[in-house]
């Protein structure tokens, strides 16, 4: 979702003139996409600042924009930081160019951030936002061929730890079609895979009428466009899933049969305390189910680890619970309490800095240890896959096929597969014999 900001804003500043430059130091403009989720990532967002700050006392005219979560949840108070020009929430993205130029005028510090947030839906906004999602580019770091676009903002779970729904505020479904419009554009523009994205993006709903659309629908919907050839969703909550989602998958060819549905924890206790509304063995039944219905699915999973009074029994459950689900992958958080959320207000941050670092280790092991012997499977099969471009390790394959550079691409169920090939083929699909699996890789040859 942040990636999508990043590109959106990048885009429309582009298009009224400015020019993208990897380097602060050459910068008029220093914009700063932030992440409230864990406290580590607003840390760094300070120690950018305080960098800049230094930069500030030799360039005054220096404008140092902060966006994003990080600027709805502390406002003014980030606005008062010396290095800070504006502050722009989530909703104030389709703002940004003019309240640059504001400041390159007139030279005031500026707060645009949206007020009672989980109260108002200020629908003026959405149709901002909307008008803006549709103007500009979301060429998420401009990998050939692929697009992210939302569909909805928002998220009304509040999970006990996340902030999320205080700074994004309240589930908002995106017209679908707006969404379906949006979509033309970028396959006319060449992207062959679209990626759905909404904090619970299961719970896609709107209605026009005497219709009401859901996920299944807008799958419907999108595998219709000419040009789109791959489509996934992400993220996936696990309560209430419609397996009309699930039918989709299987029943539609171009949506990827892959399935991110984060667990956060296997201890029944525990997910009660973080709000989850269900239990360890109702989300196993719900993988058995996508199982059932999809086949070749595969899922990747998320947990928080270290939760408020996790103990060690709560820790194995979930270790229990992640060699039962077999997924392709997770990924492995360690609790950080989040200011204004119930489990910070109401529950001690008990578990030690070191044993969530070593929970967060050993759930990784676990993971790893099926990784190594999951993804044997894949040895000596062709797999199509999308190119995205050059290796950034291009260590991982020793083979060297005439010359050709080390390029990386994804399966239809996401995995990396890295393997030589032209640089042209970034974009295109390819596929590929796969000779050697990693617990996090395939390595393969192209096939003519
Ligand atoms: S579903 Fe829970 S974890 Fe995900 S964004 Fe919403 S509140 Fe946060």
């Amino acid at each position: 979702m942040n990636k999508l900001d990043a590109a959106l804003v990048a885009s429309a500043l582009q298009k009224s003139g400015f020019i993208l430059t990897e380097h602060a130091r050459e910068a008029d403009v220093v914009l700063i996409n932030t992440c409230s989720v864990r406290q580590h990532a607003e840390d760094r967002v300070l120690s950018h600042l305080g960098h800049l700050k230094h930069m500030k006392e030799n360039r005054p005219e220096l404008v140092v924009a902060v966006m994003g979560c990080m600027a709805q949840r502390l406002g003014t108070n980030l606005l008062s930081h010396e290095a800070v020009d504006i502050v722009a929430g989530p909703a104030q993205l389709p703002e940004i160019p003019r309240l640059i130029e504001q400041v390159l005028t007139q030279g005031t510090k500026t707060l645009a951030v949206t007020d009672k947030i989980r109260t108002i839906t200020n629908p003026e906004q959405s149709e901002a936002l909307d008008t803006f999602e549709y103007a500009y580019d979301s060429d998420v770091n401009h990998i050939p061929g692929q697009a992210f676009v939302r569909a909805m903002r928002g998220c009304n779970q509040f999970c006990s730890y996340c902030v999320v729904p205080y700074v994004r505020g309240p589930e908002v479904s995106r017209p679908p079609h707006a969404i379906i419009e949006q979509i033309k554009k970028l396959a006319d523009q060449g992207v062959r895979q679209v990626t759905l994205l909404g904090q619970t993006i299961n719970s896609y709903s709107y209605r026009d009428g005497d219709r009401q659309y859901g996920l299944a629908n807008l799958l419907e919907m999108t595998s219709r466009i000419e040009g789109v050839e791959w489509i996934r969703f992400i993220t996936s909550h696990p309560g209430h899933f419609d397996d009309a989602i699930l039918h989709a998958m299987a029943d539609l060819e171009k949506v990827c049969p892959y399935l991110h549905i984060p667990a956060q924890s296997g201890s029944d206790r525990i997910l009660k305390a973080m709000n989850r509304g269900y239990t360890a063995r109702q989300y196993l039944d719900l993988l058995i189910r996508a199982r059932q219905i999809v086949p070749e699915i595969a899922i990747a999973g998320d947990f928080i680890v270290g939760f408020p009074g996790e103990t060690e029994a709560d820790f194995e459950a979930t270790v229990y619970l992640v060699r039962e689900a077999r997924y392709k992958n997770c990924f492995v958080f360690k609790y950080s309490p989040r200011p204004g959320t119930r489990a910070d207000s109401k529950l001690a941050d008990t578990v030690q800095e070191t044993v969530k670092k070593e929970r967060n280790l050993r759930l990784l092991d676990v993971q790893n240890e099926i990784n190594e012997i999951d993804n044997q499977q894949f040895v000596g099969q062709v797999i199509k896959v999308l190119v995205e471009g050059l290796s950034k390790k291009p260590h991982l394959n020793q083979a060297n096929e005439g010359g050709m550079p080390q390029l990386i691409g994804r399966t239809a169920t996401d995995f990396i597969v890295v393997f030589n090939g032209p640089e042209s083929l970034a974009g295109q699909f390819a596929n590929i014999h796969i000779e050697k699996a990693g617990a996090l890789t395939l390595f393969g040859m192209l096939v003519e």
